[in-house]
């Protein structure tokens, strides 16, 4: 784009250029003519204007001015000249005398001067110009002596008395003929240079008898005037004149018409004057004197001269018609200039404007491709927007539905659980009422029978749990299948008889297989629970057990109801009834075992199918490997071992106290009996009366159910937890029902264990042995640094209480950096001296390095357990200087804040007491 608008710059600085080369210098020339009342005079200024046409570098001016002969008038004409700005002044003096003071006054304001033909009584002119009158009139001489044959009488005419021309050719004239005796000047009379004055003084001579051989006029107009006087007077002289000019009444003419009998060329000096003048004013060189040459014609030449004078004349005046013609084409060439150079500056502008055009255009292209640029990034914003906010609706639908569902699930197992507590509080309340002392046996089997409905949901509830967390674990033994069906099939045998229906098993001799029997048996019971349900009574039932490719195929086939086509794709979701209008009292279903059993079979490698006719039967059939995968069994076993290990390893400490927490007596005490086998045992029957004791004496672990009143187990942790006296003190919570967990992770309050019920005894010791075994690590890694905590432990109970009040304030006002001893003073409802000094006492601390003990160990604790950076651990504890909290921090823990949990957690287990 720059390179575009140079171009069109550069072409006009060359057009601007080429116009001022084309520029002529101005020259102003006066001429001061003495007269121009004659041909000489008149052919001077021709060729001093054919000269100038030649100078076509310059723009010359030339003005004249006519003083007729006057030499006031001459003065006077030299004034206005210099007036008017002349660059140099050309003067022929009138006379010498009068025109002297003026020309050197001109010379003198630095004006160059060049005095033509005639000369001043001075020096002070730059250059003259003139032909020699002492040799013109010497010329003058021999011609007539030539003429005269060296003897004869001669008449002269000369011209203005006193002027030099006239004198100086009188002198070259009888300078020659003194060289000639017989030759004699008879008389001089004065002719002025003009015709009537030289006609009218032959005249007197003439009118009388005269011997006169030849007449010498000084010029060749007077010479004209003889002739004239001479032919009226019938007489035929010798006639010369001077000048040989080519004009009607000039000397050649004068001569070629038998006028007179030859003249002598006398030049104007007209053209080098303008040369002269032209040197003068462009400075270079000239000659001051310039003597123009002369010489005498006669007849014999005169007609070559005037031959050559006319063809002279014809061709100036074709030169002139030239120069006309180059002055209208140099009047074109400056209109074409001028139009070009209009020309070339339009074609800059254009080239200037298109430029312009397309530099907007090419900007306007980079901006709509910005445009299209963000237009596409928006459209990409928005897609994703829309696809996030698509999720978000998908998601928000899959927890509508979620809650829906466990709605649904609550709702029905209440339900569930309601109907089997009435069925069993009904006949315990008849129990109770009946005074007779015989137990009634029915009543007992249907509580037997309702307990143990109850017990099983429950199983299933749980089962359903572990395989939604994939906790459910394979656990596969390697037996004979057979036998295993066959007892499974035989538990059965009384149900089936109940409803009079025949139970088959059809099996090989012996198979012995991979298999789960926890899984098996699940499995089995629902199969075979709803075949008797969905059987009527003499029905059939037939279990199947068939080897085949590596797989064990099992099939539990009835002849009862059946399933309607367009339900058998539902009956595997979960509370799913195909026959919910079904009037079945005793048998009601909650539409869970079919689910159960689907998830269970798969756990086990295999895959649950149907195959159903209304009224015709059902057949629900499955197959799992006979060998289950070795990484399965090993990782199964593997785990199972190693429990078993620990628990040989798991040795009693009885310096490490727990505090059990549990509301239910019995279990506390089988807690208790449990772990006291190990540890020193406290216990709490709730999270109140949990704190007191961990207030009195600090136990080295908690264990605690999460239902209990009065203060539940979680608002105990969270309590323990943000305490920083207690903090550290590993929790475990013991929780019944999964769903529980998930609260309590959303909680996020920092329990270190969880242990689902019912719980196995020796994952439970172990765990809590870990867990002190960690802490006791952290306390030995964290070295030095004493935390308060345990600095406080040897101190009264009342005091202890004191210290910890005032680390509480402090935490409430924990990120508040200028909260000073002055402040936790009021807060304490103390003077400030008085709560200095307990201070002291107490911590052997000052009270401001209390505080900021207490800031730094609570920025710790958050380094250590949450994933926030040093700057914004610095704000939360009350450090508006990062830079001063990294250097307190470093001095109290000798590690940066930035490096503190690294160093702190490089061994392992100390990372999972943390975490
Ligand atoms: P339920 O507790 O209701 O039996 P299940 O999940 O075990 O729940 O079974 C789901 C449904 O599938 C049952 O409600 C019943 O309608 C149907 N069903 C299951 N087994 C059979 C069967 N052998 N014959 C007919 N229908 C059956």
């Amino acid at each position: 784009m720059k390179r575009l608008l140079l171009l069109p710059l550069v072409l006009f600085f060359l057009a601007c250029s080429n116009q001022d080369s084309q520029r002529q210098k101005k020259i102003v020339i006066g001429f001061s003519q003495c007269t121009t009342g004659d041909d000489w005079r008149m052919t001077m200024h021709e060729e001093m204007l054919r000269e100038m046409s030649l100078y076509r570098d310059y723009d010359i001016s030339l003005i004249i001015k006519d003083a007729q002969d006057d030499n006031e008038r001459q003065i006077q004409d030299i004034k206005e000249l210099v007036a008017a700005g002349i660059d140099l002044l050309i003067v022929s003096p009138n006379e010498a005398d009068p025109l002297t003071p003026i020309v050197e006054q001109v010379y003198e304001q630095g004006i160059p001067v060049i005095v033509i033909d005639r000369k001043i009584n001075s020096e002070k002119f730059t250059a003259y110009v003139g032909a020699n009158n002492l040799l013109t009139g010497k010329e003058a001489g021999r011609l007539a002596a030539e003429l005269l044959n060296g003897k004869g009488k001669i008449l002269e005419i000369t011209g203005l008395t006193g002027s030099t021309p006239a004198i100086e050719r009188s002198k070259g004239f009888r300078d020659i003929l003194s060289q000639y005796p017989d030759i004699t000047i008879e008389q001089v009379l004065e002719g002025a240079w003009l015709i009537e004055e030289a006609q009218r003084i032959t005249d007197s001579v003439f009118a009388h008898p005269t011997d006169i051989d030849l007449v010498f006029a000084h010029n060749d107009p007077m010479a004209y005037g003889v002739y004239r006087s001479a032919s009226k007077h019938g007489l035929s002289p010798y006639i010369i004149g001077v000048d040989g000019l080519n004009t009607p009444r000039g000397g050649l003419n004068n001569i070629l018409n038998g006028y007179v009998s030859g003249t002598v060329l006398y030049p104007t000096g007209g053209d080098k004057a303008i040369q002269i003048a032209i040197n003068i004013l462009s400075e270079k060189p000239y000659d001051r004197f310039n003597y123009l040459k002369t010489a005498k014609i006669d007849p014999t030449h005169a007609r070559t001269l005037k031959l050559q004078s006319d063809q002279i004349q014809e061709q100036q005046a074709k030169i002139d018609l030239q120069r006309e013609y180059m002055g209208e084409m140099d009047y074109l060439i400056n209109k074409q200039k001028n139009f070009l150079f209009l020309l070339v500056l339009i074609v800059l502008l254009l080239i200037l404007l298109v430029g312009l055009i397309i530099y907007f255009l090419n900007k306007k292209n980079h901006i709509n491709k910005i445009l299209d640029a963000k237009n596409k990034t928006i459209e990409q914003q928005n897609k994703k927007i829309t696809q996030q906010r698509d999720e978000v609706v998908r998601v928000l639908k899959i927890a509508e539905e979620a809650t829906e569902m466990k709605l649904r699930f609550f709702t029905n197992i209440s339900h569930e659980f309601r109907t089997s507590l009435s069925l069993i509080s009904l006949p315990i309340n008849d129990l109770v009422a009946s005074e007779e002392k015989v137990i009634e046996k029915d009543k007992l089997l249907s509580i037997q029978k309702n307990t143990n409905r109850l017990i099983r949901l429950a199983e299933e509830i749980l089962d359903f749990r572990k395989i939604d967390t994939h906790k459910y674990q394979l656990n596969t033994i390697h037996a004979d299948m057979v036998k295993f069906m066959t007892e499974v099939v035989t538990a059965f045998q009384p149900k089936a008889d109940r409803k009079r229906i025949h139970l088959h098993l059809h099996v090989p001799g012996s198979l012995v297989a991979d298999f789960d029997p926890t899984i098996m048996e699940k499995v089995m019971f629902n199969l075979l629970s709803n075949a008797i349900k969905y059987t009527q009574q003499e029905g059939e039932i037939m279990v199947n057990v068939v080897l085949s490719n590596s797989r064990v195929t099992i099939s539990v086939e009835d002849n009862g109801i059946g399933i309607p086509e367009h339900q058998i794709p539902y009956i595997f979701d979960i509370f799913h009834r195909a026959h919910a209008n079904l009037h079945q009292q005793e048998e009601e279903g909650m539409g869970i075992g079919l689910s159960l059993t689907k998830e269970l079979v798969h756990i086990h490698h295999g895959m649950l199918k149907v195959k159903s006719q209304v009224g015709q039967g059902t057949t629900f059939y499955f197959s799992i490997p006979q060998i289950q995968p070795k990484a399965m069994k090993a990782a199964t076993h593997g785990e199972a071992g190693e429990l078993s290990e620990s628990d040989a390893q798991i040795k009693a400490d009885k310096s490490k106290t727990v505090l059990i927490v549990e509301d239910n007596e019995e279990l506390l005490e089988i807690l208790a009996s449990t772990i006291g086998q190990y540890f020193e045992v406290r216990t709490a029957s709730n999270g109140k009366k949990a704190l007191e004791i961990i207030a009195l004496k600090q136990p080295h672990l908690v264990i605690s159910d999460i239902c209990m009143p009065a203060m539940d187990g979680i608002e105990l942790c969270a309590e323990i937890k943000k305490n920083p006296l207690t903090f550290q003190i590993p929790v475990i919570l013991l929780t019944a029902i999964d769903a529980q967990q998930s609260k309590i992770n959303s909680f996020n309050i920092g329990a270190d264990e969880y242990l689902t019920k019912p719980f196995n005894k020796h994952v439970l010791i172990s765990r809590a042995k870990n867990l002190m075994e960690s802490r006791e690590k952290l306390k030995l890694s964290l070295g030095k640094y004493q935390f308060l905590s345990d600095s406080l432990k040897d101190i009264e109970q009342a005091d202890q209480e004191f210290v910890q009040q005032c680390i509480s304030i402090i935490h409430q006002h924990i990120s508040d950096e200028s909260f000073h001893l002055d402040h936790l003073a009021d807060a304490m409802s103390m003077s400030r001296s008085s709560l200095y000094r307990k201070i002291k006492k107490l911590t052997d601390m000052r009270g401001v390095d209390f505080i900021k003990k207490v800031r730094l160990q609570y920025a710790a604790k958050l380094l250590l357990n949450e994933d926030i950076g040093v700057n914004e651990v610095a704000w939360l504890c009350g450090f508006s200087d990062v830079k001063y909290f990294s250097k307190c921090f470093a001095r109290e823990f000798e590690h940066n804040p930035s490096k503190f949990k690294n160093a702190i957690l490089s061994a392992k287990d100390i990372q999972d007491f943390v975490s």
